[in-house]
C-alpha cells in the first residue's frame, strides 16, 4: 500500500532545528568536540524550589487524574495575579486566562479556531517556525512581514498593503524576538492596536522572552496597551524564564472571545498539562524569584563574550537588550548557509542560519547563549582561523 501524507503536511518545510539537529549529530559522530550554539534552550537547571513542589505534588494522588480542559483555577489565578505584578494588567482567570502544554502548543492550535481555509495571516519573517506552520495546518494562507534591520526588526505597518490588511484575519507579533533580539516599544504597540482595530484583525503576541532581559531593561507586555484587551491574546511561557523547557507548561491571557476560541480547540484535542507540573507552576511564579537575576547575570556575560568577541573579528553584531539570541552578520557577501556551514565544519559550532527563519534572515546567522563563558570563549578561538 502507498501511504501519502496529508497536502497540508506536503506544504511544509522540515522543522527547521530537526534538521539543525541532524547536522550536529552527524559531525559530533565523526568525533568532532562540537559547541552547540543551536538551538533555544537553556542549559541550566529548574530552580530547586519547584523541582521540590513538583516531587511533592507528584506524590499527592489528587494530581494524578485528568486535569480541568482550561488549566487549574489555582495556576490560572496565579498566572493573572503574576501579570498584574509583572506588567499592571488585570484579568479575569476564568476567562481570560488558559494554561498551555508549552505555548508552542498554544501558539499551534490558535490558528483552528479562527483562521478559515485562505484566510490570511500576517506573520513575521524571519520568525520562530511555528506562526508559519500552524496558519498552513489551519488551511490559512502566511503573509510575511519582513524583519529588517532598517525598520528595527519591526514589522512596516504602512508597508503592508491595503487590501491584505483587510483580508488579514491575525497578526503575529513576538517581542523580545527570535530570531532578532529585537524589541518593542509602547508606541509601536499602540499603532499596533490601531492597526488592528481599523482592519479588524485579531492580534497574537509571543511573549515568551519578556523576563530575559539585560542591563536593567524591562520588556513591556503588549496587553499593556490601551486596546489590547479588545484585539489581543498573548502566549506566556515559563519555559525560558525559569528553565523548564522540558516541563511543557505555559499559557495565554487577553480577550475572553479569543481565549474560548483556543480553549474549545483544546477540550477537542488535549486533557490539559498534568495537574503536578501546573502546582509546580505556581511556585515558580510566586515563589523565591532570585534565579532570575541569576538567570539574567549569566546570559550577559555569555553575550558580552560572545559579541564583543565577534565584534574583534570584524562581524556586524549588536548587544541584544533581551533574549538569549545574537544576531550577527555574516561576513561581507557570505549566504548565511555557508557561514554556517564553515562554523560547523572548520570550528565545530553549531549556529542557525538566518534564512532558515525566513528569507529577510539571508545573510544573518543566529548564535544561542548557551553555553558558559568559557565554552563561548573557546568557541571565538576557533573562529579566528576562519580569517573572516
Ligand atoms: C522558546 C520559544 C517559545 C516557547 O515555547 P514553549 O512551548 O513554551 O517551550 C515560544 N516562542 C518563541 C519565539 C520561542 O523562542
Amino acid at each position: 500500500m502507498e501511504i501519502i501524507r496529508a497536502q497540508r503536511l506536503q506544504k511544509l518545510p522540515p522543522y527547521l532545528f530537526k534538521e539543525i539537529d541532524r547536522l550536529r549529530d552527524e559531525v559530533r559522530s565523526q568525533g568532532v568536540d562540537i559547541i552547540d550554539l543551536g538551538v533555544g534552550d537553556p542549559d541550566q537547571p529548574t530552580p530547586a524550589n519547584v523541582i521540590k513542589r513538583l516531587n511533592e505534588a507528584a506524590a499527592d494522588p489528587s494530581t494524578h487524574k485528568y486535569p480541568a480542559y482550561s488549566g487549574m483555577n489555582r495556576f490560572r489565578a496565579s498566572a493573572a495575579a503574576w501579570y498584574k505584578r509583572r506588567f499592571d494588567v488585570d484579568l479575569v482567570p476564568e476567562k481570560e486566562v488558559i494554561t498551555l502544554i508549552g505555548s508552542k502548543e498554544g501558539l499551534a492550535h490558535f490558528p483552528l479556531a479562527f483562521v478559515n481555509p485562505g484566510d490570511v495571516v500576517l506573520v513575521p519573517s524571519p520568525a520562530y517556525p511555528v506562526y508559519n506552520s500552524s496558519t498552513i495546518m489551519a488551511g490559512g494562507v502566511p503573509v510575511e512581514m519582513p524583519l529588517t534591520k532598517d525598520n528595527g526588526f519591526l514589522p512596516d505597518l504602512a508597508a503592508i498593503d491595503p487590501a491584505t490588511a483587510k483580508a488579514a484575519k491575525i497578526m503575529v507579533v513576538n517581542y523580545p524576538n527570535n530570531p532578532t533580539a529585537a524589541v518593542a516599544d509602547a508606541d509601536f504597540y499602540q499603532r499596533l492596536v490601531e492597526f488592528a482595530l481599523a482592519n479588524s484583525i485579531i492580534v497574537v503576541s509571543d511573549a515568551a522572552y519578556t523576563e530575559m532581559a539585560f542591563d536593567g531593561y524591562k520588556p513591556l507586555s503588549f496587553m499593556q496597551t490601551p486596546g489590547a484587551m479588545e484585539v489581543g491574546i498573548e502566549f506566556h511561557s515559563l519555559s525560558k524564564t525559569y528553565n523548564m523547557t522540558g516541563w511543557r507548561l505555559g499559557f495565554a491571557v487577553g480577550n475572553a472571545e479569543l481565549v474560548g476560541g483556543l480553549g474549545q480547540v483544546k477540550s477537542q484535542i488535549d486533557s490539559g498539562a498534568f495537574d503536578a507540573v501546573q502546582i509546580a507552576g505556581i511556585e515558580a511564579l510566586e515563589g523565591d524569584q532570585s534565579s532570575l537575576d541569576d538567570m539574567r547575570a549569566l546570559y550577559t556575560k555569555r553575550r558580552d563574550v560572545l559579541v564583543e568577541g565577534l565584534q574583534g573579528l570584524g562581524l556586524e553584531v549588536e548587544k541584544p537588550k533581551a533574549t538569549f539570541y545574537v544576531w550577527c552578520a555574516t561576513p561581507k557577501g557570505m549566504k548565511s548557509a555557508d557561514f554556517t556551514k564553515r562554523l560547523l565544519s572548520e570550528c565545530g559550532i553549531v549556529t542557525t542560519p538566518g534564512n532558515g527563519f525566513g528569507a529577510p534572515g539571508e545573510s544573518y546567522v543566529r548564535f544561542a547563549l548557551t553555553v558558559d563563558k568559557t565554552r563561548m570563549a573557546e568557541a571565538l578561538e576557533r573562529m579566528k582561523k576562519l580569517e573572516l
